[in-house]
This record gives C-alpha cells, sequence and structure tokens, in this order.
C-alpha cells in the first residue's frame, strides 16, 4: 500500500520500495513499521512465530501485533503456529544458550518461511523486526536473513539497522504510547524456563503470562 511519504527514503536494497517485514512482536515492529510508514515503503507484515510458548503468550504478541497493524492501515499476514515443527528442530538444542545455536535454528525457521512467502507472492525484499532489540545479536539475525533470501533467485535480505538514529528509544516511546503487552522472556519454553530460574536465583517471582503492558515507568521488558 504505498503511501505519502513524510520521512527520508529509506535505503532498501537495489532501489525497491515494496518489502515483506517479518514480526515478532508489536513493541520490536513498531518502529519499524513507523518509519516504513513515514517513508513511503509498501510494505506487508508477516507473522510467524512458531518459537513463542505457551499458546496464551502467542495470542498475545499476535493480537497486539495485529490491533496495531489494523490501526495503522498495514495488511497483516497471520502465517502457521507450527510448534510441532519448530520443537522437532530445536531437538537436542533444549539447554543451549541465548545467542547460541537454537537461537541460530530459530531464526532460520522464521525467516525460511519468510522467505518462501515472499519468493511465492512477489515481494523482491524482506526484513525483519527481530534486531532491534539490544538484546538480540544482530549478526546472527542478519546472517540467517541472508541466507534464507539467498534460496531464491532476486529475493533480497534487507539489513537495516533499526537500532540506529534513535530507533532503539522509539521502539520504547511507541510501546509505551501504544500501551503494548510487554513480554518478559524471549518467547520459546527454554527461554521461558531460564528466565524463571534466572529471576528465581535472584529473588523474584516466576513471570506471570498476560500481566505486564507498557506504562510509564517499564523499559525495554525482554
Ligand atoms: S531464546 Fe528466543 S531466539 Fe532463541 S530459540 Fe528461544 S525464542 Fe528463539
Amino acid at each position: 500500500m504505498p503511501t505519502t511519504p513524510t520521512h527520508a527514503p529509506l535505503p532498501l536494497p537495489d532501489g525497491q520500495n515494496k518489502v515483506l517485514l517479518h514480526s515478532c512482536c508489536a513493541p520490536c515492529s513498531g518502529e519499524v513499521m513507523e518509519a516504513m510508514l513515514a517513508s513511503g515503503v509498501d510494505y506487508t507484515i508477516f507473522f510467524y512465530n512458531p518459537n513463542i510458548h505457551p499458546r496464551k503468550e502467542y495470542d498475545l504478541r499476535k493480537d497486539e501485533n495485529i490491533r496495531f497493524a489494523e490501526k495503522s492501515g498495514i495488511p497483516f499476514i497471520d502465517a502457521d503456529y507450527d510448534r510441532d515443527n519448530w520443537f522437532a528442530r530445536a531437538r537436542g538444542m533444549e539447554n543451549e544458550p541465548e545467542r547460541g545455536i537454537r537461537c541460530t535454528m530459530c531464526f532460520d525457521m522464521r525467516f525460511e518461511r519468510t522467505a518462501l512467502y515472499a519468493h511465492e507472492h512477489g515481494f523482491p525484499v524482506i526484513t525483519s523486526s527481530l534486531g532491534i532489540s539490544r538484546w538480540k545479536n544482530m549478526q546472527q539475525i542478519n546472517d540467517c536473513g541472508a541466507r534464507a533470501a539467498a534460496r531464491y533467485p532476486g529475493l533480497a535480505y534487507w539489513d537495516y539497522n533499526w537500532r540506529k538514529g534513535g530507533g532503539s528509544a522509539r521502539m520504547i516511546e511507541i510501546s509505551k504510547r501504544e500501551a503494548f503487552y510487554q513480554q518478559e522472556y524471549c518467547g520459546c519454553a527454554y527461554s521461558l524456563r531460564d528466565t524463571n530460574l534466572h529471576r528465581k536465583a535472584t529473588g523474584r517471582a516466576p513471570i506471570r503470562i498476560g500481566v505486564q503492558y507498557y506504562g510509564p515507568a517499564e523499559g525495554d521488558g525482554e
């Protein structure tokens, strides 16, 4: 959906202006969405995150993203929740640390489906909101995105650094303004387990799903 630009053009690959944006959640994609909207980029959101566990958390994150996409007038593709495949691919990596090989698999899986959809539906560029969080390894994410795009001739992975130019701060501002649901762990069952173990070791109560929302006092939760 082309829009009237109110923002300096973003440097898309190959001079393209049509993008399939993989979104992991509303807080991470809010700034990416607003920057692309203001820059007149024609984009669609692709929500494919079979890593998120349990189902209640998945629905909360997805519904929040749908709400913001509808408010912004952006098309939203709700892809499969094939968590059995995710658990099958994660087998043997249950005890890997965050940013390790389980996360590479997890990013690969999500980008592979994004690239396939882009290829089948005429999107020349894919990108993701995954890298905006300071908790993530941007190079790891970019390697996975580039690997997935390379499967299809003519498909480019856009490795734009959404954190720069104040992007990380605006991510929090938008999350507070929109009072987004605030996840307290990365997403999978193992990150929920490990975050709760850490909380227990530091005297904090376990995560309660569906309770925490961004507001004036909250920071960068996950
Ligand atoms: S910690 Fe996050 S990125 Fe890593 S496997 Fe779990 S959900 Fe995926």
